[in-house]
This record gives C-alpha cells, sequence and structure tokens, in this order.
C-alpha cells in the first residue's frame, strides 16, 4: 500500500498549480441556490464538474430534480451523478458533495471579490464555496485524474453524487436518494461526506455524529388588533407577556431544559463513549474566541464538547409580531409567535419530544389562566445521527489521517445537522463517514470564507488515501 500512496502523493504535489486553478474556475461561478437570478449559474456549475468528470473518463448523469417547490417557475438544477470504475473485484464508495454556494456580496464586508480565488501570502485561498463544498468536491475529481497521470491503478469503483440546492435546504434530493439507493447507488459498500470541518486548526478529524434539530414555534392571540397601552394597558389581556412566560419557563440560564420527561429520552454516557473526548484537540480558549466572549457554561474541556455534541439543547430564538425596532413605541401587540428549538440527539425520537413539548407549553399556558389563545406547533424536525467510529469505514479513514498528517484523527461530533447524512445510512443501510477537509477558521456561510491550501492539497492526498485503505480494510462492522 504504502508505495503505491507515495507515488500518488508525489503526484498531488506536483500538480497542486493544476488543483488550485481547477477550483479557481469552480469559485468563480458564482452558484448561489438560494438566489433565482443565479439559477443559471447553478446550472452552469453543475455543467462544469459534469464536463470535468467525463473528461476524467468518469460516466456521468445530470438528473432533472423536477420544479422548486414553492417557485414552480424554477427549475431545481441538476444532481450530477458519476461512477468512475465498474470493477466487479473491487469496492464501490458512494462520495457526497454539493456544488451550490451560499450568497456573497461584497457589501456584507468580503475584503476580496468573493468569486475570485485570491491565495494569500499565508496561503489562504479566499473565495466563496472554496471549502464549502467546491474544494472537497473537486478533491475527488483530482484525486482520480492525480491517479492516472501517475499511472497508479484507482483502488475503488467510485459513485458520485454532487447536489445543486444544499445551502437551500436540499430540495428534492431525499426523494432521489431514496429512489436511487437500489438502483444507480445500489452497489455502494459504504459513504463518504466531504462537507464538515475540522474542529480546530491543526488536527484532522473524522465526524460520527450529529445532532437533529426540531423547531417550534409557540402563537399567543387575544386582541382583534394591535393596542396602544395608553388606551388598553392594565384592562386588556397581553398575549406578549403570556409568551415571555410561556417562554422562560423552557430553559435555564445554565441550559438546563426545564421541560419534564426530555433528559429521559437521552442515551446514557458510557465508559467508552466518555474516553474519547480525553483526547480530542480542543481548549476553553478555542471556546472563547469563537464565541468572542467567556461567557461559557462549563468550565472544562469535556462538558462543553458534550454539550454541543452529545446532549441536548434548547435555544430561544425570536418573537415574530413583537416590536423590535429602536424607540420606544408603546404598542401591545395582538398577536406574537414565540420561536424555538430543541437540538436533539440519541436516543430521542422526534415525535416523543413533540409530545413532551405540546404537554408542557400547554400545560404551562393553561396555569397562567389567560383568557388569550396559545397554540404550539413544530416547524420543521430533522433526526439526529450517529455511526459507530468502530466500523470500518471510519478505521481505514483513521489510517488514511495518520499516513497524510502523521497522527491519529479525533474522533468528533457535530452540534449541527447534515440532514443528508441520516438520508443515505437510511437509503443505503451502509456506514456513512464524514471526512472534512477544512478547518474551524474557514469561515464558511460567512464573509471571507476560505481554505487553506495545505488543506486542499494535503486534502487531495486525504481522500485518495482513504480510497485505498477503504479498499483492503477488513470489513468489521464496529
Ligand atoms: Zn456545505
Amino acid at each position: 500500500m504504502a508505495p503505491q500512496l507515495d507515488g500518488y502523493f508525489k503526484q498531488v504535489d506536483g500538480m497542486s498549480g493544476h488543483f488550485i486553478e481547477r477550483l479557481r474556475k469552480a469559485v468563480a461561478i458564482p452558484s448561489v441556490s438560494a438566489d433565482d437570478e443565479r439559477r443559471p449559474d447553478v446550472v452552469r456549475m453543475g455543467q462544469f464538474l459534469a464536463d470535468e468528470l467525463r473528461a476524467l473518463g468518469a460516466e456521468v448523469e445530470q438528473r432533472p430534480l423536477g420544479k422548486q417547490p414553492h417557485k414552480e417557475h424554477l427549475d431545481l438544477p441538476p444532481v450530477v451523478i458519476a461512477r468512475y470504475g465498474n470493477d466487479k473485484k473491487k469496492r464501490t464508495i458512494l462520495v457526497y458533495g454539493h456544488y451550490d454556494v451560499q450568497p456573497a456580496l461584497m457589501e456584507d464586508g468580503w475584503a476580496t471579490k468573493p468569486f475570485d480565488l485570491t491565495v494569500d501570502e499565508k496561503g489562504r485561498m479566499f473565495g466563496r464555496g472554496s471549502t464549502d463544498d467546491k474544494g472537497p468536491v473537486l478533491g475527488w475529481l483530482n484525486s482520480i485524474e492525480a491517479h492516472q497521470k501517475a499511472g497508479i491503478d484507482f483502488p475503488v469503483n467510485l459513485l458520485m453524487c454532487f447536489e445543486g440546492m444544499e445551502e437551500y435546504g436540499s430540495e428534492g434530493l431525499d426523494d432521489f436518494i431514496n429512489a436511487e439507493a437500489k438502483n444507480y447507488f445500489a452497489d455502494a459498500d459504504a459513504v463518504c461526506i466531504s462537507d464538515n470541518y475540522w474542529l480546530g486548526t491543526e488536527k484532522p478529524c473524522l465526524t460520527y455524529g450529529l445532532r437533529g434539530c426540531s423547531y417550534y414555534s409557540i402563537e399567543i392571540s387575544g386582541p382583534g388588533q394591535d393596542l396602544h397601552s395608553g388606551v388598553f394597558g392594565g384592562t386588556a389581556q397581553e398575549p406578549m407577556t403570556d409568551l415571555v412566560r410561556v417562554m422562560s419557563s423552557l430553559v435555564d440560564t445554565d441550559g438546563k431544559i426545564l421541560i419534564p420527561g426530555l433528559s429521559d429520552l437521552v442515551a446514557p454516557l458510557t465508559d467508552e463513549e466518555k474516553s474519547l473526548y480525553g483526547d480530542i484537540s480542543f481548549t476553553m480558549d478555542n471556546l472563547y474566541e469563537s464565541l468572542g466572549s467567556k461567557t461559557g457554561i462549563y468550565d472544562d474541556k469535556e462538558r462543553t464538547l458534550m454539550a454541543r455534541w452529545r446532549y441536548p439543547s434548547l435555544s430561544l430564538h425570536g418573537v415574530e409580531g413583537a416590536f423590535s425596532a429602536p424607540g420606544a413605541k408603546t404598542v401591545i401587540p395582538a398577536k406574537v409567535i414565540g420561536k424555538f428549538s430543541i437540538r436533539t440527539v440519541p436516543n430521542m425520537e422526534p415525535t416523543d419530544v413533540d409530545e413532551l413539548v405540546y404537554k408542557y407549553v400547554e400545560g404551562v399556558f393553561a396555569s397562567l389562566k389567560s383568557k388569550n389563545t396559545c397554540k404550539v406547533s413544530l416547524q420543521h424536525a430533522g433526526k439526529w445521527w450517529v455511526a459507530s467510529p468502530r466500523h470500518w469505514n471510519f478505521t481505514a479513514a483513521g489510517k488514511a489521517v495518520e499516513k497524510v498528517w502523521g497522527v491519529k484523527p479525533d474522533l468528533t461530533r457535530e452540534g449541527g445537522s447534515i440532514p443528508v447524512t441520516l438520508t443515505f445510512e437510511q437509503a443505503t443501510g451502509k456506514n456513512v463517514l464524514l471526512l472534512p477537509m477544512g478547518s474551524s477558521t474557514d469561515a464558511a456561510h460567512s464573509i471571507n470564507e476560505k481554505l487553506d491550501k495545505r488543506n486542499y492539497i494535503e486534502g487531495i492526498k486525504l481522500l485518495g488515501a482513504y480510497l485505498h485503505y477503504v479498499a483492503e480494510e477488513p470489513m468489521k462492522e464496529g
């Protein structure tokens, strides 16, 4: 194994300029999925990928997903699916990425033009989509090309699924994956997604869990229209007063969720799981730096990471219909809608969570003995995901990280959601690995998004090395 990889790595280094040019071309296509006007650019980006893949000898299909829900004048951009290699003796690995990007405007505060890849003296490559997710997507293509140029046999059959609506809720993708799981993706042995980040900037990680999210609204109404407090204050029961009292009963200052029964749904912490936290490269200063303050709840690393990854949290997001502008308007809002969400973890079933939330909110409201009306409802729910980090897909990736970076990867989870992860797991029944390329400072979704040249080039090596190890790793389910 090692001899082939040395040749591959040398080839990647030799082609680094070419790979950066490929990224420059991709970043130059402003494939912003949230912006209707940019839809032709999103389609053009999918076409760019398809052309590059065909030039590398892959079989490519651009599958239409129909009209965009609620925007029937717009076609969804096609999913680009591709196959490289069809050797029955080799394993088949399915990889996913997305070719659309978040919006980006100079006015937002970018220091460089967001769609011109700009490399600074520290090797930071600034540009929208550089790290999320064009760099990683091109990583797979670059890996194929470097194998070809070095004359090294590609170790697996590679199935690729690249979508163009990820930053807009992956419209249409779930149905597509479910339909293709037994067709185009049928022979996949394992799945790999490169669309998340290292926990810090120096140590690579493999990610084996994500929290889910259940998002609720509490609507409280009473008066037929907004009222003036000088006229009606003291004479009418006020929806805003009720809402504040209900919302304040959901969570306390230390993040403790006050809904009875919710913590009973959480999987107990085992010693084995606990042992994964000690070595993780993370300090409280990392937290304070990203918070921009020292207002953390816990003083230690383990508890902080567990609170982010493996325990639920409840956040209050806002109140629709409330007076929120500067100044001192004396309005009594007639109807207010409070928004909050719960980040869910194993083994919380979303429907069980809903039931506890409804019962509790209705109970608290009833205890106020208000004449107003309260309606609590779910806006959307996405389930958590957790995989075994001892599965052969993960152990293979761990060896690839050690080979490329010279360290054992941290095994991490994330506090947020990547819903497609669970979709792939459920649809294919195969293990899904999250193998990030970029680091925590990449500012995906933010201004001045970047990917470090080092992470890109070593990342191309990593993706290729992973394919070599996963081709040979004994198939233990872990
Ligand atoms: Zn992404």
